[in-house]
């Protein structure tokens, strides 16, 4: 059993129809959204590029989106003393909604489909799919790091109801939550939240690890994040932590200044999957990573964290569920570029060595 009881969900529309759910942990009353509001966006494109063989989202409806508004316009934080937000009740634990301003929306429609030009050179269709916001506390003022064990916990249960959710919608076949934190890396609201892709295609970083792992499954047998996993745990040199259910190491041929990849010690596809024990020490491992991480320089570490899943359809078995932290600060300020070499050629040159980093992070305790 867990040792946390499970979140009450209760899900409601916002005034433009878009969807809120609430994981509560206590008794919380919910407000009818009573904002008026413009049409919800209802359309994106994704327009396939034939030399890398991948999609590419036109969302250009994004450039009028919020960015940094002063802490007392926050839209993510309760509405209350009258100023309205995209939160209608005056106090929640975790909420989810649907983003105003999605790079994918809506369901599949079978009549529509690919439209092909130039000999189908120019190929596109409907951006369909789901983004959504996922706040994690109501105080404008913390971090994630800084959440209690029995939060993480909720917002493990938010991310895997969405998982499920959004697996489900036609048209769906990735979902990804992910947070970004810090203004650094393009964060444009600073309460603390997440946002959760589910995209209708597979994304090209998932679609060529998957097909690595299928690759090294055929050669040997094995499933190559497993053996990654198990060759890191003997190495020893790049790990950062370990609990009961979970492993985090600096990987072998990190991209990135800081990066740390968190496994559970069991091979599932996605967070679903997870037990009720090893959720439980997810929040404890994650919360114990992101504080290492907090430690590393005497400033805020921005950073990008996503959760690796499987996809909805493909992979499946093939899969390895897992967490991955990474930071673009090498050190107190100075902020790693992605010059000539990586946003030109995609060949990352790194310029720490990742045995050196974990050694960093381990003494972090
Ligand atoms: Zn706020």
């Amino acid at each position: 059993m867990s040792e946390h009881g499970r979140p009450r969900r209760v899900s409601a529309r916002l005034a433009d129809g878009r969807e809120i759910v609430y994981f509560d942990e206590r008794v919380l009353e919910h407000f009818d959204d009573k904002r008026d509001l413009p049409d919800r966006v209802s359309h994106t494109e994704v327009r396939f590029d034939p030399l890398q063989a991948e999609w590419v989202a036109i969302a250009s409806h994004r450039q009028t989106r919020t960015y940094l508004p002063p802490a007392d316009e926050c839209p993510l934080c309760p509405s209350r003393d009258g100023r309205l937000t995209e939160i209608p009740s005056p106090d929640y634990d975790v909420a989810v909604f649907e983003n105003r301003f999605p790079s994918f929306v809506g369901v599949a429609d079978p009549a529509a489909g690919e439209r092909a030009d130039a000999g189908g050179l120019f190929t596109r269709r409907d951006g369909v799919g789901r983004c959504e916001v996922v706040c994690f506390t109501a105080d404008h003022d913390t971090s994630f790091h800084a959440l209690p064990p029995a939060r993480v916990r909720t917002v493990i249960e938010a991310w895997i109801d969405r998982t499920v959710v959004l697996g489900a919608q036609d048209g769906v076949e990735h979902v990804f939550p992910f947070e970004n934190r810090g203004k650094d890396i393009g964060v444009t609201l600073h309460h603390p939240h997440g946002q959760i892709y589910g995209y209708p295609f597979v994304p090209p970083f998932a679609e060529r690890m998957l097909r690595c792992a299928r690759a090294h499954e055929e050669r040997t047998g094995r499933n190559l994040y497993a053996d990654l996993l198990a060759a890191e745990q003997a190495d020893g040199s790049r790990v950062v932590s370990r609990t009961g259910h979970w492993t985090a190491f600096v990987p072998f041929a990190a991209r990135w200044p800081v990066e740390v990849h968190l496994f559970p010690h069991r091979q599932v596809p996605d967070l679903p999957a997870l037990d009720d024990a090893e959720r439980d020490d997810l929040a404890r491992a994650y919360l114990d990573l992101l504080g290492r991480l907090e430690r590393l320089y005497d400033q805020p570490l921005p950073y990008v964290a996503g959760i690796h899943q499987a996809p909805v359809r493909a992979y499946r078995d093939a899969a390895y569920l897992h967490l991955r932290v990474h930071s673009v600060m090498r050190s107190p300020g100075k902020l790693k570029y992605l010059a000539g070499s990586e946003s030109g050629m995609g060949a990352f040159v790194s310029d720490v060595r990742p045995e050196d980093v974990a050694a960093r992070l381990r003494e972090l305790e």
